[in-house]
């Protein structure tokens, strides 16, 4: 192990030779059932490749998708575990695997429950993409993972950093553990009564990017540096079926140059007003869609960069506690166009003469007129809020990418998490959790649900996981 230890932390050094839930991957989604498992009794143990905990967890946004809350209601919002369901279905266009939609919404509200039971805490809720009632809770992902960790810990797990699974082995048709190649290059086998895939998704990969999501060749890449696929791979090869390759899309808001203040994640300007222009100063979306479908459209602009024009009533919404919403800290660290007329901001940008200055007229008089938007824009993100006119002096422009942050496809599963092969059959003890997994996000994605599956199909997993009949000379 050569990264920096975490205090507190249930390290161990050598591999051990047999344990009864072998997890693999630190994210969320391991670390919900690494301690599910050892909650349920058993030796659970965690092998994550990289020398640092937390995978695309601990680089994220920390949105969670969680309805009927402690947090929204003391924010006076209104929300049902049906209206999520409802929206996760229209956000998906209905094509996903609605079994394990059901499974979300059945068990977000107890996951959300046993999180804060292990001191998780929520911020202020906010809406974002897919939602129609603001339903995103930020956390500390960093804390949450420590804390999971350690409760596990107590519990009797451990955890091996800078140790990669190599190949899952089955023997007579089950999976009885991990291959796992040491630093010395020889291989070992950690026999295990049940495996957990937990190794997220392939957003660094650009072999499988090129492979399975060609759509993505001009987008930016973002995610845990461990993140390229292994899980997917070692059940491939053992018969697993892989869904949802079509819908791999990348997000909108990232700044597209390398900036030392872009923590991977971008602004969503438009969700509080904002338009997003192309490089003839054109609009060429209805803004208040999901922020996946917005990237689609944003990659097919002519140089692929656009920007997010905001006026001072958005910037007045800057919130700095969601890095989404950061604008105000962004226009601090200099990623921000600023100008006193929208002609000035269309000259600093570099548009085409009058293209800025006639998209912003025409997008104001609509709205004061009360005249439905060419691009069918209602509302400012999902169901939430009410476009307004941009003509509060200063102006801003933040140049705006799109990235894949995460891949949203990947294994077929069943309720219980246990991997399904290509024919639909579980492969006996083998389970996965997380963005590793495919059918359940469809075609669209709502903001905090990739989070959201990692802690509540994780901690499923974890639980089946356990339930194994023990080999374990106990
Ligand atoms: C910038 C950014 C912002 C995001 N914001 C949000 C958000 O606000 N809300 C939301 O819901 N989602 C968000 N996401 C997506 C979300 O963070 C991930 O989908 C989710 O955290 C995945 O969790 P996981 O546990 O499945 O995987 P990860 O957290 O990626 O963990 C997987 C771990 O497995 C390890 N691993 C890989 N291969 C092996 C191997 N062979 N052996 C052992 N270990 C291995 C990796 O090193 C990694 O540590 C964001 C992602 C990014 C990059």
């Amino acid at each position: 192990m050569d990264g920096p230890m975490i205090a507190g932390l249930p390290y161990q050094h050598h591999l051990p030779e047999h344990v009864g839930v072998l997890v693999l991957g630190s994210g969320l989604a391991g670390c919900a059932a690494l301690l599910a498992a050892a909650e349920a009794g058993q030796y659970a143990v965690m092998l994550e490749k990289t020398a640092d905990i937390g995978g695309s967890t601990v680089r994220s946004a920390g949105l969670s998708a969680f309805a009927g809350t402690d947090e929204q209601a003391a924010q006076g919002l209104d929300d049902s575990v049906e209206l999520l369901r409802q929206d996760l279905l229209e956000t998906g266009r209905h094509a996903q695997d609605e079994a394990l939609v059901d499974l979300y919404c059945e068990h977000q509200m107890d996951t959300y429950r046993w999180l804060k039971g292990h001191g998780v805490r929520y911020g202020q809720v906010h809406a974002a993409s897919g939602q129609s009632a603001p339903r995103s809770h930020p956390t500390d992902t960093t804390g949450m993972l420590i804390r999971l960790l350690t409760a596990a810990g107590r519990l009797g797990a451990r955890l091996l950093t800078s140790t990669a699974a190599h190949r899952i082995v089955r023997e007579d048709g089950r999976v009885v553990g991990v291959e796992v190649v040491t630093t010395t290059g020889d291989k070992q086998l950690v026999r295990a009564d049940a495996v957990v895939i937990a190794t997220g998704g392939f957003s660094r990969s650009p072999e499988l990017l090129t492979r399975f999501a060609p759509q993505m060749q001009h987008a930016l890449h973002a995610g845990g540096p461990g993140c390229t696929g292994d899980g997917m791979l070692m059940a491939w090869q053992l018969g697993a079926g892989i869904v949802d390759t079509p819908y791999v899309k990348g997000t909108y808001g990232i700044y597209p140059e390398p900036h030392p203040d872009e923590d991977g994640t971008g602004i969503l300007a438009v969700y509080k007003g904002a338009i997003a222009v192309n490089r003839d100063g054109r609009r060429f979306v209805d803004e208040s869609l999901p922020y996946k479908q917005i990237g689609d459209a944003a990659l097919v602009q002519p140089g692929v960069t656009t920007w997010q024009v905001l006026d001072a009533q958005v910037m007045a919404q800057s919130n700095d506690e969601v890095p989404i919403y950061e604008f105000a800290g962004r226009e601090r660290a200099g990623m921000l166009l600023r100008a006193d007329t929208i002609d000035e901001l269309e000259r600093a940008i570099g548009l085409p003469d009058g293209s800025l200055v006639a998209t912003v007229a025409e997008y104001n008089a609509a709205i004061i007129h009360g005249e439905p938007d060419p691009l069918g824009r209602r509302h400012l993100s999902g169901r939430v809020g009410t476009p307004f006119a941009l003509d509060h002096p200063p102006y801003f422009a933040h140049p705006t990418g799109t990235v894949v942050l995460a891949t949203y496809c990947g294994l077929t599963v069943d309720p219980q998490m246990r991997v399904l092969d290509v024919f639909g059959e579980p492969i006996p003890r083998l389970y996965a959790a997380g963005e590793v997994i495919g059918g359940f996000h469809g075609a669209g994605y709502m903001t905090g649900t990739s989070i959201g599956k990692s802690g509540i199909f994780g901690r499923i997993a974890g639980n089946h996981a356990a339930a194994e009949d023990s080999d374990l000379p106990w």
